[in-house]
């Protein structure tokens, strides 16, 4: 999940990172007034989920509280790159001497976290990184030893951070570290962190990946999510605590097993190239359980997908058997009742596979056909969801 900078910075400031107060504000008249509270000169920032705002046009210097309405308007509604912004971040304004970029990350490639550090920070990390990038110094870092004022100093200084904000800005670095990993964070990236004209170091922006699988351990994590911005189907899988990820085609799809249900995606998508190009409409893993309620709820949702014209039910029997699976499907068929409209297409294998199909059989549900195996069930499901456009 990405933050926001008003949420990173929340978090930042949680941990002691120094940062400037602000104000988020969702009208002209808020950001005035936010403006007002904060005093002298602020900055009025879009808060949207993607970098170059300042090129974008989206960070702007506002003299006093009018000029600060003025730039919120001006800003409010702007698209970048995609993004239309809903709300600014109204901040006090620093004096800035010097830019500079740093990031904790969890770098995948090395199966570890790494460190990236530059003193030339600003809104061009991305052509620095590109065009020199012995300017910016990557250090691995240990989980286990992590990060002191040591190792800061050392990143710091591969950064070529001068001399004179190098104690001050390690600290910062030492805090940052304790965000990351406090937060179970898979990035957090300050650019620019900035040296005032008293030398004093503080994040000016900041962008924070949390990861989600640690969200059982965050409470506090779940106030983040960006409701307005949430696909409605994905967040009522979520309260269903369904696995289910929101895809772009018309077959929709429900497995037991991430990996069984990776490798329809794979069948369907390769089936759907003969029937029209239909895609598979979604991610949903039902997991080992498959009872009546899970499948009704995992069928509620996908039929709930406006693009879905047909649904592939994959289910390998194991632990739960498929007679269990297929009463779980003509049950959860009864609780849908006339909200069931779309065709399904069932695939059963595995442990009691015979009584399984037998149960679907006698249900005979007119909207239900039972095909032998994945591939042949993948390209009737294709072949219904093209029939169905
Ligand atoms: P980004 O372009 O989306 O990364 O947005 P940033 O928050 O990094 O802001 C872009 C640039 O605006 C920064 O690199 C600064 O040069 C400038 N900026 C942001 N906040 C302030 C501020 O408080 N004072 C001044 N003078 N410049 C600022
Ligand atoms: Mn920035």
């Amino acid at each position: 999940m990405d933050l926001y900078e008003y949420q990173a910075k929340d978090l930042f400031a949680a941990h002691q990172v120094p940062v400037l107060p602000g104000e988020v504000a969702t009208t002209p008249a808020e950001a005035r007034a936010a403006a007002e509270r904060i005093g002298g000169q602020v900055v009025v920032k879009a808060q949207v989920k993607t970098g170059g705002r300042g090129k974008a046009g989206g960070v702007k210097l506002a003299e006093n509280p009018a000029e600060a309405e003025e730039k919120a308007k001006a800003i409010l509604g702007m698209d970048i790159k995609g993004h239309t912004v809903h709300r600014v971040l109204v901040t006090a304004a620093s004096d800035i001497s010097e830019e500079y970029y740093f990031s904790f990350l969890l770098d995948r490639s090395n199966r570890t976290f790494l460190a990236m550090a530059s003193a030339e920070g600003g809104v061009e990390i991305e052509q620095l990184a590109v065009e020199r990038p012995e300017a910016l110094a990557k250090v691995a870092i240990d989980p286990i030893e992590g990060v002191d004022k040591a190792k800061a100093t050392e990143i710091l200084k591969q950064g070529k951070f001068p001399e004179a904000v190098l104690d001050e800005a390690a600290e910062v670095v030492v805090k940052l570290w304790d965000t990351f990993t406090a937060e179970d964070a898979s990035l957090v990236e300050v650019n620019p962190l900035v040296r005032d004209p008293q030398d004093k170091v503080i994040a000016l922006d900041g962008k924070v990946t949390l990861d989600e699988n640690a969200g059982f351990r965050h409470e506090a994590h779940g106030e983040l999510v960006d409701k307005q911005a949430e696909d409605p189907l994905e967040a009522k899988a979520k309260a269903k605590d369904l696995n289910y990820v929101k895809l772009e085609g018309q077959v929709g799809i429900i497995g037991n097993g991430a990996g069984l249900v990776m490798s329809t995606l794979d069948v369907v998508a390769y089936a759907g190239e003969k029937h029209s190009g239909v895609k598979p409409a979604n991610f949903l893993d039902i997991g080992g359980g498959a009872s009546a309620e899970v499948m009704a709820a995992g069928l509620d949702v996908i039929l709930g997908d406006q693009d879905v014209r047909s649904v592939f039910v994959n289910v390998f029997g194991g632990i739960t058997a498929c007679d269990a699976v297929a009463n779980g499907i003509v049950e959860a068929l009864k609780i849908l009742g006339d909200e069931a409209t779309k065709p399904l297409v069932v695939r059963l294998d595995g442990n009691n596979v015979e009584e399984g199909r037998r149960i679907l059989a006698e249900a005979n549900h007119p909207l239900v056909t039972v095909v032998d195996t994945m591939d042949n069930a993948a390209d009737k499901a294709a072949e219904l969801a093209a029939a169905g456009a």
